[in-house]
Parts: structure tokens; sequence; C-alpha cells
């Protein structure tokens, strides 16, 4: 089939080229996002491939259709960027991946742990300008510390068994309750006994409309004074601006991000030139607590390649009029309220 990629960087090209070899898709790959204004590229293309950033909201689906547009294939798992419904009515079918890289999310959320609690981000930097001061770079134990899980799926429980592996102990919450995690000795709590008791907090939950800024001013004020806290999720599961009253009363300890609630203006583009117009971002950039990576938790050499396989196997299904076990259909989707998965 032909399809036109958007949003492609060097590595979309190299993993996607690679697993299209034996599949033969003829590929077209587009730098820019897909919106309103780039929609024009796609005449002549039966399927569009998208990422995370790129619009493909109703105006935009409209001017796909209309060039001949059937098929929308996600090379993501959320899909909060995608008007199923205007979709539906098109006749334009959805699909996308949905799980690619737990162990390669789970493990950086435990690299962002490690390095906030020694603060390697900071000794690598003074080493380099032959600082060998060790004033400020106090770290803690993780042997016997606890660690509070929300969203216990497929990369909380991965983490759970990471840390474990610390020596740590789990408190966890999520509305379904995983025997997995209580077999390695992690035990379920409410939401303010989670805050209350754990040294380190990660959020593995998707964003939906219940866990929208989830840490807010008064979850912060039920947590232990000096927590470490660690978003590899989505962004606005945080309000940033309450995390960073935190940040500065103290009570939080310290923040490790991967995700960031505007970081669509940001995220996976090289703007070192450039002026960031975000202060409330600028701001978290310069407490000496606070590590933030671009949305990269995904970012494996596993991930791409399954992202790749199974993006084109995707395509391959719906090209052959076979029934697609990764298309999204709009009622119970939409019914779910999942916003972003
Ligand atoms: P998953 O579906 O396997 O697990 C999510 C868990 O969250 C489920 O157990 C679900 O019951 C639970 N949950 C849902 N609503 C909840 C709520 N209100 N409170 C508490 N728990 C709730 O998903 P996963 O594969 O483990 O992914 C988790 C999240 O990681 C995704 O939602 C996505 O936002 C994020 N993610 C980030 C990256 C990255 O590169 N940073 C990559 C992939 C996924």
């Amino acid at each position: 089939m032909k399809v036109a990629v958007f949003s492609t960087k060097a590595y979309d090209r190299q993993f996607l080229e690679a697993a299209n070899y034996p599949k033969k898709h003829e590929l077209v790959f587009f730098e820019p996002r897909l919106s309103q204004d780039t929609a024009i590229l796609t005449a002549g293309f039966p399927a569009v491939c998208v990422f995370v950033h790129d619009q493909v909201d109703a105006p935009t689906l409209e001017i796909l259709a209309a060039r001949g547009t059937r098929l929308i294939a996600l090379r993501c798992a959320g899909f909060n960027n995608v008007d199923l419904k205007a979709a539906a009515k098109l006749g334009i079918k959805v699909v996308r991946v949905p799980a690619y890289s737990p162990y390669g999310v789970a493990e950086h959320t435990a690299g962002l742990i490690l390095s906030l609690n020694r603060k390697i981000h900071r000794a690598y930097n003074r080493v380099r300008e032959g600082n060998f001061s060790l004033e400020g770079l106090l770290g803690f134990n993780l042997n016997e510390r606890t660690v509070g899980i929300i969203g216990t799926g497929k990369i909380g429980l991965i983490l759970g068994k990471i840390m474990r592996g610390f020596g740590c102990h789990l408190l966890a919450y999520d509305m379904y309750e995983n025997s997995e995690l209580e077999v390695l000795g992690g035990k379920y709590v409410e939401l303010p006994e989670l805050f209350a008791n754990s040294d380190i907090i990660s959020l593995h939950c998707p964003l939906t409309p219940e866990t929208h800024h989830l840490i807010n001013a008064e979850a912060i004020a039920q947590m232990k004074s000096g927590v470490m806290l660690i978003n590899t999720s989505r962004g606005a599961l945080i309000n940033t601006q309450a995390v960073t009253e935190g940040l500065k009363t103290g009570k939080i300890g310290s923040l490790g991000v991967d995700v960031y609630e505007q970081e669509s203006e940001l995220f996976f583009e090289d703007l070192s030139d450039e002026i960031i117009q975000d202060d409330v971002f600028q701001r978290l950039t310069t407490f000496p607590n606070v590590l933030i990576t671009g949305h990269q938790a995904f970012f494996t050499e596993e991930a791409l390649r399954n992202i790749a396989d199974t993006t084109l196997a995707n395509i391959t299904d719906v090209e052959q009029g076979r029934t697609c076990a990764n298309e999204l259909h709009t009622p119970p989707e939409i019914e779910n309220k999942v916003l972003v998965s």
C-alpha cells in the first residue's frame, strides 16, 4: 500500500525501511507533522502513518478523505490526537501499536530514580569541570525504602520488579489489582496511604479525565516531606505549577519527568538555537533536583523494531481485508474515556 509517513525522523525511516523489506509497502517519508496545513501532501495515499504529536482532527481527516485516504496507522499506543468519531464517519480505519516497550519505559524510570537519588546528573558536570566536591551530592540507600506505584499495568509491574531487586518495599494503587504485584510482596492501598508512606512515587496510569492533574496541591500536601516524584507516563497527570511550588518549599525533594503537559511545543525537536517561550517549563529546568528527559523512555532498539513491525503488519492486514486486532473502534474506546493509553 502507498503510505505517507508523517513526523519522520532518521530513526523512524531506518526502522520502518528495515521492517518493510519483506512487506513491500510503498513508504514515502515527510518530515512535517500532519495538520490541516500539510494534509494536502496526502493526495493519492490510501494510508497515512502518524505519531503522537500529529493532528488528526476532524478538519484534517476531511481533507484526507477527500484525497482518498482510507487508513490512519498510528505508530504509537496513545490516540488522543485522533478524532475517532470523525474518522468512522468518513470511513477511515484507525490502527495503532498498543504495546511496544514496557521494559524500556520501566528501565528509564529506574534510571531517573538512581540519577536523582545519587545526583549523577550533577556529578557528571562537576567532574568535567574539575570539581570533585561531594557537597550537595548526598543520596540515600534504596534498600528498605518504600516505592509507591500508581498504575500497575505492564510498565508499573516491571518497575515493581526492578525496585524489589534494590530491596525496596512496594505500595500500589490501581482500580484493578494485579496479583503479580502482590506475589512480589507489594501491597495495594488507597491513594492517601500511598502518598503518606512512599519515599518515591512513580506514575504509570494512563491519562484520563479521572487522572488529569492527579498530582495537585492537595495530593502533594499528603506526601512525605522530601518525596521523590517520577512521571514517565503522561505530562498532564501532574499539575506542573503545584509541583513547582512543592519543589520551592522542599516538600518535593526531587522530580524526574520524561513527559510534560505542553510537550508538543518542545519535545522531539532541536530548539537549542531558539528562545523557549514556556516559562513554566523553563522554571523547572532551573532546579538542581529536577531531571527532565524529552519523552525518550520508550526509545530503545527493541521498541522501534516492534513499532515498525506492528505498524506495517497492521497496514498489511487492512490492505488484505483481514480483521486487524489493533484497529480502534469508536464506541468502546470513547466510552472508556481513555485520552491517552
Ligand atoms: P497498561 O494499560 O498496561 O497499564 C496502565 C494501568 O493503569 C492499568 O493497570 C490500569 O488499570 C491503571 N489505571 C487506569 N486508570 C487508573 C487510575 N485512575 N488510577 C490508577 N491506575 C489506573 O499501560 P502501560 O503499558 O503500563 O503504560 C502506562 C503508561 O505509560 C501509558 O498510559 C502511557 O501514558 C505511558 N507510556 C509512556 C511512554 C514513554 O515513552 N514515556 C511510552 C509508553 C507508555
